[in-house]
């Protein structure tokens, strides 16, 4: 087992690390799952005596207020005091949503996130972002705050869905592009289903883990962890507002191709990326730019009327802040 010190909390990785799952300080234990985590992950967890089972519906659109109320008024008809600790089971679904009702709680309970979803576990499960999606935006509502502890078993990964691995993918490969050229070149060169899991999710939430610590609000450095997202946010809202979700990691790779247009890359270099991804993962119809102004016009990064890109300066070196008008796209 492999610990990862982030701001002021743990992150273990490894095939014991649900040894790490402490609770005995706490006077109560909700549990947060979907019906999904609640039929395969939690059957993995060590047994809590007396834990409150919360279960909420699967799928991105369930993440928004009235869940929230849902989860607040069962930690409160079960008395949960401000000692008492939330436990999310699940995806960043559940990761992002149960953070931000235990922050919110009673002004804030801990809460331990235990990421089942290949994406929750390189992404969602480090940097301290929790909210929700409210009136068809996606983490319109929400705050900072950092769990007790991250605990990261591979072992859920073999109940998840084909495309929801490969979904998570996306943010491993965004990883590789933005800061590590070796292990872009080591995915570039290596089949998707060869990879080893252990080693690539490690190498994903250190890479992850080192740009929060150094700017955990998101003032520099971790601006770049937004490469990709500009446009992928965009067409997330946009297959939200049509009635067809799709994964977030599918807008990813398309918003990764999108930035990757814009960026300053050989042409070798952009079609790389561009095969790799089309090769590897089947993505829905990439919408054209100009449906996509009206969600980049609500981009919460933007400044003024210009929209903000993070984009690359060459493979693993990305540069914040590239301001462009909507004429430039
Ligand atoms: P998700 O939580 O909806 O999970 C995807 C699906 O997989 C769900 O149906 C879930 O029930 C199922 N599932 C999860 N683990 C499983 C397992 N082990 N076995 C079987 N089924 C399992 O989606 P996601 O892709 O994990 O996360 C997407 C969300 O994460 C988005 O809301 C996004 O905004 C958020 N996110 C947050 C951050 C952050 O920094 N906080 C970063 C990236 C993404």
């Amino acid at each position: 087992m492999k610990e990862i010190k982030s701001d002021n909390y743990s992150v273990w990785i490894g095939k014991n690390s649900l040894a790490k799952l402490d609770v005995s300080a706490y006077s109560k234990v909700a549990i947060l799952v979907d019906e999904n985590t609640k039929k395969y992950c939690l059957p993995l967890l060590p047994g809590i005596k007396n834990s409150v089972i919360v279960e909420i519906k699967s799928g991105e659109e369930n993440k928004n207020i009235d869940n929230c109320n849902f989860i607040w008024k069962k930690l409160t008809e079960n008395h949960f005091d401000r000692n008492s600790v939330l436990i999310n089971l699940g995806g960043g679904v559940i990761c992002d949503m149960g953070g931000f009702c235990a922050s919110t709680y009673k002004r804030g309970i801990d809460f331990i996130q235990i990421p089942t979803s290949l994406l929750a576990m390189v992404d969602a499960s480090v940097g301290g972002k929790l909210g929700v999606d409210f009136n068809g935006l996606k983490n319109q509502v929400g705050l900072f705050s950092n769990p007790k502890s991250v605990i990261i078993n591979y072992k859920f990964l073999e109940t998840l869905a084909e495309n929801e691995l490969r979904s998570g993918f996306a943010e491993v490969v965004k990883h590789a592009l933005i800061i590590d050229k070796n292990l872009w070149e080591h995915l570039k060169n290596n089949p998707f289903q060869d990879l080893d899991w252990e080693e690539i999710i490690e190498t994903s939430v250190q890479i992850k883990n080192k740009i929060v610590i150094s700017d955990s609000k998101e003032k520099e450095e971790r601006k770049k962890l937004n490469f990709g997202h500009t446009f992928g946010h965009a067409i997330e809202s946009y297959y939200l507002k049509k009635g067809t979700p799709i994964s977030h990691g599918e807008a990813i790779f398309m918003g990764i191709i999108l930035d990757s247009e814009l960026s300053s890359l050989s042409v070798s270099e952009k079609n790389d990326i561009k095969n790799y991804i089309l090769s590897n993962f089947g993505l829905p119809y990439i919408p054209p730019k100009s449906d996509l102004l009206n969600f980049l016009r609500n981009d919460k990064k933007n400044k003024g009327e210009k929209i903000n890109f993070s984009l690359l300066n060459g493979i693993g070196n990305c540069t914040i802040d590239n301001l462009l008008t909507e004429d430039e796209l």
